[in-house]
């Protein structure tokens, strides 16, 4: 049997019960590959149950206010990729009068959506015979044609690409490309693939050449750069001082007050006392610490409570009142805060 078969007979037996696997609405498609990038799915799934009750069609969603996005986004991670989402559902609006265009091309000139995603939603939503190659299909690739360039390199990529064309399956794409995605999430895993049970053993070059546990190659680490984030945490009564973060990956998150340097106890006064115009008293209270990564950083991040007796006047104009309990709730902001503040709830106890 050619491995297309087997890859979907193995699929129709073992695959998972997901919802937007009973789907051909465009919209509902992409929402699920927008928030299964770089996301488990089961992580991902509550997410994708919320949004589609929240914004049902992408209508709603083009409609919707950015800050109830990323609220409704927060603990998903890679914020870009809610900004992108909402950009691209008032493109489908204004431009496709609220229908996902279906050629690949213009799909993939849509904001967030690179060459995967394109092919995953023109082939499960429109049957259009593109390929999709994820890090599971990378995997199963390599592994079934023993590739041995490394997978993060332009030549181990063309090869698994042209690896993959040779056994698509153009008269069923949608099936294809879910049952090689699946195969490798659950079957051929990262660790311990299930080479003793496969129906692939026979056409499988790595199992042949012993090289299952070696592959898929990858040359070089990811950098991972150290930083500091030391945050002032202003009191006064039951409020609190934020501001929305202007760039970065938490662009539109909302954060206390922000040094990206250690702070020695004094130079914590004097940033305090630059930030505030007005003469008040301030007096610090504890330090809150904790390390925080991400995918290419590591941040060493300091809450420093500062209590203040009387209402402050910020020297930045960015810096707006809110009562503490709408931190997280009505103003979204990043695991890293919400880190921070689960402590102080715990801390009051
Ligand atoms: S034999 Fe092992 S390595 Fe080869 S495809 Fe099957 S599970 Fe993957």
């Amino acid at each position: 049997m050619k491995i297309n078969n087997l890859l979907i007979n193995w699929y129709n037996a073992n695959k998972r019960d997901l919802p937007w696997r009973h789907t051909k609405d465009a919209y509902k498609i992409w929402l699920s590959e927008v928030m299964l990038q770089q996301t488990r799915v089961a992580q991902g799934l509550p997410y994708y149950e919320k949004f589609v009750d929240r914004y049902p069609t992408v209508y709603d969603m083009a409609q919707a206010d950015e800050q109830e996005i990323l609220t409704l986004w927060q603990g998903l991670g890679y914020y870009s990729r809610a900004r992108n989402m909402h950009a691209t559902a008032k493109i489908v609006v204004d431009q496709y009068s609220g229908l996902f265009p279906k050629s690949y091309a213009e799909i993939l000139s849509l904001k967030g959506i690179g060459e995967y995603t394109a092919a995953a939603i023109s082939s499960f939503a429109f049957d259009l015979p593109h390929p999709v190659v994820d890090g599971n299909v990378y995997r199963v690739i390599s592994r079934l044609f023993a590739i041995e360039e490394p997978i993060n390199k332009p030549l181990g990529q063309k090869s698994v690409r042209t690896a993959v064309h040779a056994v698509f399956d153009t008269q069923q794409p949608a099936l294809f490309n879910q049952a090689i995605m699946e195969f490798g999430a659950l079957h051929c895993t990262p660790k311990k693939p299930l080479c003793t049970r496969c129906p692939l053993q026979d056409n499988c070059l790595a199992l042949d050449k012993g090289l299952v546990d070696k592959l898929p190659l990858k040359e070089g680490k990811t950098n991972v750069k150290n930083i500091v984030h030391s945050y002032l945490y202003f009191r006064h009564k039951q409020n609190t001082y934020i501001e929305k973060r202007e760039s970065g990956i938490w662009q539109n998150l909302h954060q206390f007050p922000l040094a990206e340097e250690n702070l020695s106890p004094s130079q914590l006064i004097k940033k305090a006392n630059l930030l505030i115009k007005n003469k008040i008293n301030i007096e610090i209270g504890s330090c809150f610490s904790t390390t925080h990564l991400l995918s290419h950083r590591k941040i060493a991040a300091h809450f420093y409570t500062i209590f203040l007796d009387e209402k402050p006047i910020f020297s930045k104009s960015n810096i707006f009142e809110i009562d503490l309990e709408q931190m997280g709730t009505k103003y979204p902001t990043s695991v890293l805060t919400k880190k921070f503040l689960n402590q102080q709830k715990n801390d009051d106890k």
